[in-house]
């Protein structure tokens, strides 16, 4: 092994995170890079990298006449000693290890002075929640770092999301070796008690370790409510908030509130002194009591000090931040004004394309050592106390600078850069932006409707009136299930936008439609979408038209026709840049249109090519949907070992992720197979299952528990009709899922013995 090299790739923070995700399966490079929202072609280049090294392991695996990459970790640990005239590289299967995560940016604590007590109280608390507050600049976020630096590391901001700060913290449980919540996000799982309790879980098991900084600036009611749940319940891990003013989570023992203020004397001497300041005694004696040893005012007077100048008292942040301010060059006042014109901290990358200049970095690093500009992790920002003032002095346009940072972003290529950048299109109230990114979202980010809603809508909704806002709007209420709320907006906007806009609103109606049983209504878009797909060369329009279309045939009962459509998406879909996940869900409807031919051997097979891609591609969800798929067209085969094999991985998994609808489903086939192969056991124990789930969800398949245990009874010999009753009772309101429930059960055993009762 090249050992320079192997330091080289290790330390790289990224290269970590992907060590760390391979750590819990296989992945294709796209759903890697989804998972850690980074560019997928940085991915693939980092990917090779490390095989180059031979820390990760790639195979090609053919999937319908492509072939696609898989990764896997080679070697779970990497030890280096050193011997006398070299050094030995050692690696091992099976450790793991804990890395940090990009989203975790840990302040520096380079120069820390003083704070023996706070540390002492700080590092001895036996709480699991620890609040720390005080005023801004006190000083607050350096002590944390400094006590909990080995933590997750979360900076939350005023545009912050529920569902970014969700995934985030599932990212980082995955890490330590918890992965169920991040399975569940990607499953598209939104419940949000399940959310809370997965974390909460997670957290408990790893017994992880958790810093919200700035928890004051939160204005998402959910992520608070979160915060709240977690400090009532966390025990074995650990939760530190820091905030402004005193949060209020509710009475518990739990929780220790720290109230943090100014430093006290002779740190306060000491931190002047390394900044180079000798005060006598009455000089010391008055800043301190100017400041209150607070370290922030402290810093800028020791970067303003200039003999006998006296310092006004009646505002000393005004004062201390003009003078040194003064004393920056051109250079450094330019940047300063860039950097405190944005709300998030900035790359370094970012600001070198912002200023322009070639001096950057020798620029950045002399703002840096002054103490006026902070680092954290890789970005680079000015004091929220500071900002209000480096923006009055403001001599530069905003809008040059939004407009520049947009199209960073925008090449940066993931959803969460994407969303950014929408914001600042709205910013600058850019209409035409505002028009080109929701049609980069129909393109590129198709799945931030479904990954980030909270965090898309948040940013909607502040151009509510705007058609292209209203028609996204739409799209993500269609995603939750509003279905009138969605055709509403749908209707409203409809003929003020044009090009792909247009053909997006008609196939939503058509969509919506069908959803709501008017198809009447359905074809009557359907036609139009058809003529607007005829018409263009754009294959996504002409891909939503054949979706449509095949929707429509289907809930027409024209299965010929529908097949025929599907096909062509698939066509289709083929010529499209790689789309797994679409590909993946068009097999499996061509699998269901067999069914309704009663092909069954033709549903198995593209079933099996569903999965086939799902799994090269690690779409776990869609994996575990073709499972559950091929489980029920086996049932129609009489084929009840086999079945018995897929359902019970799907049911496994829905479990896992808490997805009670499709558990009920794998379950239920899973004791009809188990019945039919006469395991009375298993059949019983799948029977409670159901019911156990239909206790606590009420979802409606799940009663059917009753009427399979009922069966298992009667072919016990007992009599199984007390269970059976149960069963109808529970099901009687929801008649067409009864008939379909007696349907599949009088495939194995005999139904005139529960519907032949009094
Ligand atoms: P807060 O989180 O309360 O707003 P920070 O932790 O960001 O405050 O501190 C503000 C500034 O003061 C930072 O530049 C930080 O480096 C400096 N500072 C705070 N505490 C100390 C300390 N104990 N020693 C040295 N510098 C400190």
């Amino acid at each position: 092994m090249n050992t320079p090299q192997l330091m080289k790739v290790l330390s790289s923070e990224v290269n970590l995170q992907i060590l760390s995700i391979l750590k819990s399966g296989s992945f294709n490079p796209r759903e890697l890079a989804r998972i850690l929202q980074k560019d997928e072609t940085d991915i693939s280049r980092r990917l090779k990298m490390l095989e180059r090294v031979g820390l990760v392991e790639g195979k090609w695996t053919r999937v319908r006449g492509k072939n696609i990459r898989v990764y896997s970790l080679k070697v779970g640990e990497v030890k280096i000693s050193f011997g006398p005239g070299e050094v030995i590289i050692k690696t091992s299967e099976n450790k793991s290890y804990e890395v940090p995560l990009l989203e975790s940016k840990i302040p520096n604590v380079e120069k820390f002075f003083g704070r023996k007590t706070e540390v002492e109280t700080l590092l001895s608390s036996e709480k699991a929640v620890i609040v720390i507050y005080g005023i801004a600049g006190i000083g607050k976020t350096t002590l944390a770092a400094k006590v909990f630096g080995n933590a997750f590391w979360y900076q939350m901001s005023e545009v912050d999301s529920f569902d970014y700060f969700v995934w985030q913290v599932g990212l980082f449980l995955n890490t330590l070796d918890y992965s169920l919540l991040l399975e569940y996000l990607r499953s598209g799982g939104r419940e949000e008690r399940d959310i809370f309790e997965l974390m909460l879980e997670g957290v408990e098991n790893t017994k992880a370790k958790i810093v919200v900084d700035d928890v004051h600036k939160c204005s998402d009611e959910k992520i608070l409510k979160l915060l709240s749940f977690l400090a009532l319940r966390i025990r074995k891990g650990r939760l530190v908030l820091i905030s402004r003013e005193k949060l209020h989570l509710g009475a518990s023992e739990n929780i220790l509130y720290f109230h943090l203020k100014g430093l006290d004397l002779e740190d306060a001497y000491a931190l002047l002194k390394a900044k180079g300041l000798h005060l006598d005694v009455s000089d010391f004696a008055e800043i301190y009591n100017l400041t209150k040893g607070h370290p922030l005012a402290l810093t800028l007077f020791a970067g303003a000090y200039k003999d006998n100048r006296k310092i006004k008292a009646d505002n000393v942040f005004d004062f201390l931040f003009n003078e040194v301010y003064q004393q920056l060059n051109s250079d450094e006042k330019l940047m300063l004004q860039i950097i405190s014109l944005f709300d998030e901290p900035l790359e370094y990358e970012a600001i070198k394309v912002l200023y322009g200049k070639k001096n950057s970095f020798v620029v950045l690093y002399s703002l840096l050592n002054k103490g006026i500009i902070e680092r954290r992790g890789e970005v680079y920002f000015l004091h929220d106390l500071l900002k209000g003032f480096a923006r009055e002095l403001r001599e530069v346009d905003e809008r040059e600078y939004y407009s520049r940072y947009l199209d960073y972003l925008l090449k940066k290529n993931t959803a969460k850069n994407f969303l950014t950048a929408f914001r600042y299109a709205v910013k600058l109230g850019d209409e035409k932006r505002i028009k080109d990114l929701t049609e980069l979202r129909l393109r590129k980010f198709k799945r931030v409707v479904q990954d980030f809603p909270n965090a898309y809508m948040k940013i909607l909704f502040q151009i509510k009136n705007n058609p292209y806002a209203k028609k996204e709007l739409g799209s993500i209420y269609f995603q939750k299930g509003f279905f009138e709320k969605a055709l509403n907006l749908w209707l409203e906007i409809k003929d003020e936008v044009d090009g792909i806009h247009r053909a997006d609103v008609i196939s939503s109606l058509t969509d919506v439609y069908m959803e709501l049983n008017d198809f009447k209504e359905a074809e009557k878009y359907l036609k139009e979408l058809e003529s607007i797909a005829k018409s263009t060369d754009d294959v996504e329009i002409k891909f939503w038209y054949y979706v449509e279309l095949t929707k429509f045939y289907f809930y027409m009962e024209k299965p010929e026709d529908a097949l025929k459509s599907a096909f062509k998406e698939l066509e289709i879909i083929r010529e499209m840049e790689a789309y797994p996940e679409l590909e993946s869900a068009v097999l499996l409807h061509i699998g269901d249109i067999y069914v309704e031919m009663e092909k069954f051997e033709e549903s198995v097979r593209y079933y099996i090519q569903s999965l086939e891609i799902a799994k090269a591609y690690s779409l776990t969800f869609m994996e575990h949907v073709s499972y559950m798929e091929l489980a029920k067209v086996y049932y129609h085969l009489e084929n009840y070992k086999t079945m018995v094999d897929y359902a019970s991985k799907a049911a496994d998994y829905f479990l896992r992720i808490r997805n009670y609808r499709r558990a009920a489903d794998a379950l239920s086939y899973r004791c009809l197979a188990y019945i039919a192969l006469r395991k009375l056991d298993n059949a019983e124990k799948d029977a409670e299952g159901l019911i156990r789930i239909a206790q606590s969800t009420n979802y409606p398949l799940a009663w059917a528990g009753y009427i399979f245990l009922g069966i298992v009874k009667e072919l016990e010999g007992e009599d199984g009709g007390e269970y059976f009753e149960l069963g109808t009772e529970r099901l009687k309101d929801y008649s067409w899922l009864y008939s379909a429930v007696l349907e599949e059960v009088g495939k194995v055993f005999d139904v005139s013995k529960i519907t032949a009762r009094p």
